[in-house]
């Protein structure tokens, strides 16, 4: 018999009951309730008010026509593919899928199929480099040495205490709703690592506490690319390029704005100021990047290890993680009676520090789907699961993060495992080079279009 004792109760609708059980649950889980909801049903209103070709005009503005689907999209509510179809139906139901309409189609639209384009190359990377993604991948083009940057976020950048109004307001956004535009994640970033000279991974692992999309591919990637371990140059901005983008509301608020804003400045002048020239402007490439070819990689991989004969089960359990929240989930799909479980991992929450807001969204999606929820070891309840409802087996779907193959892996000691793929965005029959964005794209894109038309 199923122990009720040790499931957590399902609240419906009430936020707040449900905040309060979660917190129960949690104590060391900081913070309130974001303002985004959980679940598919909250997911398809966002795809309602997709507009592609607003999106690629406005996208690097704070107002402009961003999907806010990354949640959604993070945690396999939505997959990529499902994001792909519905950009080309809003397209062919505007008449752009005749064959004369459809340069123009991907000219308009083509930005946020690149976007989600790199949502699937950074899923690839991580799948490649598994814990890499937590080292430089290749050294900063800043000047400065490694050691010159602090291992921790300063205090009153997390507090948004640190007197400019922008920088404060994203803080607060953060970590109120946890979700940042994505240009606003860029400058935060910038001015953590560039003007306060920390190293990325302490902000890397600020963001990852309170995004709702939080993912160490996207995230700590993205936090590389600023930092330059993982681009041709640092990415920094000055106060021309957030009033472009931002308008006034931070500057007409910000006490340093008429004197004192150290973004106000020229690109060469703030160039000299952060950075150092880097020593005879020679760049040597990282041995760890060089290996980065052809789907190889020898620093940390993911401990996937050799794949197993597909089991034949008759009694599974289906094991859904939080790759997989949505009605895609292909071990729901093919198994649609059969017990489900989701682990609330102990672990992880505690040595990532998640806040209590993205363990309640992740509870949102959860009552959506036929799935009993409980917290601990992750192998080990569902072992004691499995064995509760007297299963052969147990059915999943592909995870990209490598804490899933080591669940599998200590799973598949005690039970035959079953691991099912999620529709891809893009199959491709060899490896792409994933050294940098654009080998992989010129790779895919046309791929990914021909699902189009
Ligand atoms: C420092 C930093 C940290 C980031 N951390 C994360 C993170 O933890 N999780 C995360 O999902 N994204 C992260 N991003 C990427 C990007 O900022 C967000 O995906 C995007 O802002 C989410 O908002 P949206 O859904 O409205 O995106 P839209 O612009 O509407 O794009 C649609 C979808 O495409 C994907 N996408 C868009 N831009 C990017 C991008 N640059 N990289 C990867 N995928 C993208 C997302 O899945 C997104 O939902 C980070 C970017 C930076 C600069």
């Amino acid at each position: 018999m199923p122990s009720e004792a040790q499931d957590l109760p399902r609240r419906g609708r009430d936020r707040p009951a449900l905040q309060a059980t979660l917190a129960a649950w949690f104590p060391a889980a900081q913070g309130g309730l974001s303002p985004i909801p959980g679940g598919m049903a909250a997911a398809r209103q966002r795809l309602a008010a997709l507009d592609p070709i607003a999106y690629g005009r406005s996208r690097n503005h704070l107002d402009g026509a961003v999907t806010g689907l990354s949640p959604y999209i993070r945690h396999g509510v939505l997959t990529l593919a499902q994001v792909r179809d519905a950009v080309f139906a809003w397209l062919r139901e505007r008449g752009y899928a005749s064959p004369e309409r459809q340069a123009e189609a991907q000219r308009l639209a083509g930005k946020l199929i690149n976007e989600l384009g790199w949502r699937d190359y950074w899923q690839r990377l991580w799948r490649q480099l598994g814990d890499g993604i937590w080292h430089d991948l290749e050294p900063l083009r800043t000047g400065h040495p490694a050691e010159a940057y602090a291992p921790e976020l300063p205090p009153d950048i997390a507090a948004g205490r640190t007197g400019l109004a922008c920088i404060d307001a994203f803080a607060a956004d953060l970590t109120a709703t946890g979700w940042l535009h994505n240009h606003a994640r860029m400058w935060l970033a910038s001015y953590v690592v560039h003007w306060r000279r920390v190293r990325w991974q302490a902000g890397a692992r600020w963001f990852l506490q309170h995004l709702l999309d939080g993912d160490p591919a996207s995230n700590n990637l993205s936090w590389q690319w600023v930092a330059s371990s993982f681009s041709s140059k640092p990415y920094i901005f000055n106060r021309a390029n957030l009033e472009r983008y931002a308008g006034d509301r931070h500057c007409r608020t910000c006490p340093l704005a008429s004197g004192g804003c150290p973004f106000q400045a020229s690109y060469e002048s703030l160039q000299q100021r952060l950075f150092r020239p880097e020593p005879g402007g020679h760049h040597p490439v990282a041995p760890a990047l060089a290996s980065l070819e052809q789907g190889r990689w020898q620093v940390s991989p993911t401990p996937s290890g050799p794949h197993p004969p597909s089991p034949a089960l008759t009694r599974p359990i289906v094991w859904v993680h939080g790759e997989a929240l949505g009605p895609a989930n292909p071990a729901l799909r093919a198994w649609p009676g059969a017990p489900a479980l989701f682990v609330f991992d102990d672990d992880l929450i505690a040595s990532a520090g998640l806040s209590l807001k993205r363990l309640v969204f992740l509870q949102e999606c959860l009552e959506e789907l036929p799935v009993t929820v409980r917290r601990g070891k992750v192998a080990e309840q569902l072992l004691a699961f499995a064995a509760e409802h007297g299963a052969d087996g147990v059915v999943t779907s592909t995870a990209v993060d490598p804490r899933f193959s080591w669940i599998r892996n200590a799973m598949a000691e005690r039970l035959p495992v079953l691991v099912l793929e999620p529709d891809p965005f893009v199959s491709l029959k060899a490896a792409p080079d994933l050294r940098r964005f654009s080998r992989y794209w010129r790779r895919a894109e046309p791929l990914v279009w021909r699902h189009f038309g």
